[in-house]
């Protein structure tokens, strides 16, 4: 296959270039770099297949030759990102999907398209099943974020009924690992980098909200399965071991051996107060279960942070 990947310098892009490159499949990444970086691409480049475009795909998302697929993951994804950039997220979601959308049209390739938990908004049912439709503030500050993927999942549908395109829509639920950049503010890499700088970890609100997460490598394994399928989704992928918090504090102090205190900070606004992903249409439609367990997969990100080299790190080892 011949893919293009939209934010594939990113964290969750880069891991995907990697899995599919591995394969043998020709990737081409289109990113303008705003929250990716270079060195989560650079040792990709040894691939032959491997192609990277500078783009703002809000833009332009163009690619000479035949495509076999357009996964589009371009967007900040961060909350701090996402707050300080919030006209540039509500453009990606929308005219940036819509170009993602027109390059698999023009070239008749399948469209995976990285959505996100954050649709659910600050669920009323729970755990989240794709049947729900969410309770999201349209105009809180959140929304720049949340109403730019909702509506990149309806042009992508408008796209399947009027034109005909391949869709496959993923919900991803809270997913960590090597990569993430240590200051992008998200809990497991602001705890991490926290306790390992000796720094106290900051807890937002009394820490008992929940979050499920999800270790890098099975994420990927659930994408690469979406893009291989025919499905049209959305589908749910996430881990559906869910954690305050609070307990997310003590696992990474337990695992990092540090003696950081706990501060408290106020909770963001609108900050959803529970969530957890229904993946039962993943294992039923793409045979998909995550398999490393929250324990493994953060002393993994640890032992990353700790020697922090971007090189071969999708390894399931
Ligand atoms: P990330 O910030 O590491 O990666 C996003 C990438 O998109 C970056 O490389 C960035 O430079 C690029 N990008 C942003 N705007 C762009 C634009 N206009 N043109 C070209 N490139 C652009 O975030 P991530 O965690 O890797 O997230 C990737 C995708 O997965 C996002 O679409 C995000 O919404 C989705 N997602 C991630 C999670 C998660 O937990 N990591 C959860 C739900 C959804
Ligand atoms: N959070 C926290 N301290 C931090 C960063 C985040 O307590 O330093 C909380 C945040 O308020 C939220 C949860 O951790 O309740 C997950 O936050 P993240 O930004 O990782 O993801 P999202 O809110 O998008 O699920």
């Amino acid at each position: 296959m011949r893919v293009a990947v939209t934010g594939g310098g990113g964290f969750l892009g880069s891991h995907l270039c990697e899995a599919l490159l591995r394969r043998g499949d020709a990737v081409v990444c289109l990113d303008d770099l705003s929250t990716g970086r270079p060195e989560n691409i650079a040792h990709l480049r040894k691939y032959p297949a491997f192609q990277f475009i500078h783009a703002d795909v809000s833009v332009v998302a163009d690619v000479p030759g035949q495509l076999d697929a357009v996964a589009h993951l371009a967007s900040p994804a961060s909350p701090p990102d996402y707050l300080r950039m919030p006209l540039q997220t509500l453009a990606v979601g929308s005219r940036g999907t819509e170009n993602a959308l027109e390059l698999a049209r023009r070239t008749g390739a399948r469209f995976l398209l990285a959505s996100t938990s954050e649709v659910y908004g600050d669920p009323l049912v729970h755990p989240q099943e794709e049947s729900y439709w969410g309770n999201v503030n349209p105009i809180g500050p959140r929304s720049v974020y949340d109403e730019a993927k909702r509506y990149a999942e309806a042009v992508s549908f408008a796209y399947h009924r009027t034109h005909g395109v391949d869709v496959g829509i993923v919900r991803i639920f809270n997913t960590y690992g090597p990569r993430m950049r240590p200051n992008d503010g998200r809990v497991v890499s602001s705890f991490i980098a926290q306790a390992l700088g000796g720094e106290p970890l900051t807890i937002y609100g009394d820490g008992k909200q929940t979050r499920s997460f999800c270790y890098v490598s099975d994420l990927v394994r659930g994408l690469v399965a979406m893009l291989d399928s025919s499905e049209t989704g959305p589908v749910n992928l996430g881990n559906p071991e869910e954690w305050t918090v609070s307990d997310l504090a003590d696992l990474v102090l337990g695992i990092t051996g540090s003696d950081s205190e706990v501060q408290y900070h106020p909770l963001p606004v609108d900050d959803p107060v529970r969530r957890r992903p229904d993946i039962g249409r993943a294992g039923a439609h793409l045979g998909w279960h995550p398999e490393v367990p929250v324990e493994l997969g953060v002393r993994r990100t640890v032992e990353w942070f700790r020697g922090r080299t971007c090189d071969d790190v999708t390894g399931e080892s």
